[in-house]
């Protein structure tokens, strides 16, 4: 048995999807030790000695805050080549669809993806993920997206496979090959579709077990409703969930149609109405902010007081991608939610855990601290959440803990 003792305190949300309005249903239990088993919270008791057993394995928290393993529910994290030329046009004022339409943005990153082998990409990958992990990040979701071809979109989803055997990080893939129309099919969408929404693809995807959920980017410059809606609903016939990029740059309906094709979350939301609020709530679908990708660009910020006011549960991510959000570390995109978004740490914390781990339908094993789930902790090196994210940008995490095991 491993016992993590010294606790300032251990801080947890709820298992299963929780709105973040009214009094936060967050646990704080002072002076208590955590008693694992193999990969599972046996116990949580008071901090005492003499109830451990006396061959237990020990791991002194020294007075700091332990809470669930951090879980990333909307990454790009498998990517090849840079693009920092375009950050530094930015920085002179271009916007971001004006360096799209100049053949910046997704399209460079395609070119360089479909340069690399397997091995290539899980190179390049692997360092992002051992520095997440030291943020104290257990679990994280990545999309395909810069293949555009059948052979490129599955070679994305092989790396994102092969490197959940490398690592610690438990890994979920998503299959996001309607992220923009390719070269290849420029004003043809429909048509690339045809060879995206292949039987024998979504077969393979299902056999080779490389993805549990497909996504895709519905906007003006990218995928109109009627487009998202038939490739999210054959996906899910082939047992994909269905994930949307909703109401970014402009609102087109995306996250009305989460709602109705029973997505388990739309994603972005920066320009979200009341009434898709309504419809998502309804129908269970989770809002996934994404405050490090306006950070990063320099744009408004999704409303997330008005999303969490009317009841409706949000999880943050870090949008982790080569483009639009170049920022690895969830810590800090909760101290910018707190920041720009008007999100309490609290808030934050259950968004990165309880929450996350309901939008990749993980809810009840692993995002919260109860007896039961999988022990997936993260101690950090402060006393609080809230000192957390008060320390913006600073890494906090002091020992990490992936099913039972310190890595
Ligand atoms: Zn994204």
């Amino acid at each position: 048995m491993l016992v993590v003792h010294n606790i300032s305190e251990i801080c947890t949300g709820p298992i299963g999807a929780t709105p973040l309005n009214g009094e936060l249903p967050i646990t704080r239990k002072r002076n208590a030790a955590i008693g694992i088993e193999v990969d599972t919270i046996a116990w949580i008791r008071d901090d005492d000695p003499a109830s451990w057993p006396p061959n237990a394995e020990l791991i002194d928290a020294k007075q700091g805050c332990v809470i669930p393993g951090l879980i990333d529910c909307h990454t790009h994290t498998v990517f090849a080549g840079t693009r920092e030329d375009e950050y530094v046009q930015r920085a002179q004022g271009l916007s971001y669809a004006e360096i799209a339409r100049r053949g910046g943005g997704i399209k460079n990153t395609v070119d360089a993806v479909r340069k690399c082998s397997v091995d290539q990409l899980v190179e390049l990958a692997l360092p992002r993920l051992q520095r997440m992990l030291a943020l104290g990040v257990t679990t994280v979701e990545i999309k395909s997206g810069y293949g555009l071809t059948v052979e490129d979109e599955l070679k994305m989803l092989r790396a994102v496979k092969r490197l959940s055997e490398l690592q610690p990080i438990e890994l979920v893939g998503t299959y996001l090959a309607a992220h923009t129309t390719p070269r290849e099919f420029e004003g043809n969408p429909d048509g690339y579709l045809d060879v995206v929404l292949d039987a024998k693809v979504l077969d393979q995807i299902r056999d080779e077990g490389l993805a549990e959920f497909a996504d895709v980017f519905c906007e003006t410059t990218a995928f109109n409703i009627e487009q998202s809606r038939r490739f999210l609903t054959t996906c899910a016939d082939a047992g994909l969930t269905p994930r949307i990029h909703a109401d970014q740059i402009t609102q087109i309906g995306a996250s009305r149609l989460a709602a109705e094709v029973g997505a388990s979350s739309a994603d972005h939301l920066e320009r979200i109405d009341d009434e898709s609020i309504a419809a998502m709530r309804k129908a269970g679908t989770i809002a996934v902010l994404l405050p490090a990708c306006s950070f990063y660009l320099g744009v408004e910020q999704a409303p997330a007081r008005r999303i969490i006011d009317a009841g409706l549960p949000v999880a943050i991510a870090t949008d982790f991608n080569p483009g639009s959000s170049v920022i690895e570390s969830l810590p800090l995109t909760m101290s910018i939610a707190c920041s720009q978004m008007g999100m309490t740490p609290a808030q934050t914390l259950v968004a990165t855990t309880t929450n996350a781990a309901a939008v990749l339908k993980r809810d009840g094993k692993i995002g919260a601290i109860k007896e039961g789930t999988q022990a997936d902790l993260t101690i950090l090196e402060v006393p609080t959440i809230e000192q957390m994210c008060y320390f913006a940008g600073r890494n906090c995490t002091k020992t990490v803990i992936k099913k039972g095991r310190a890595v």
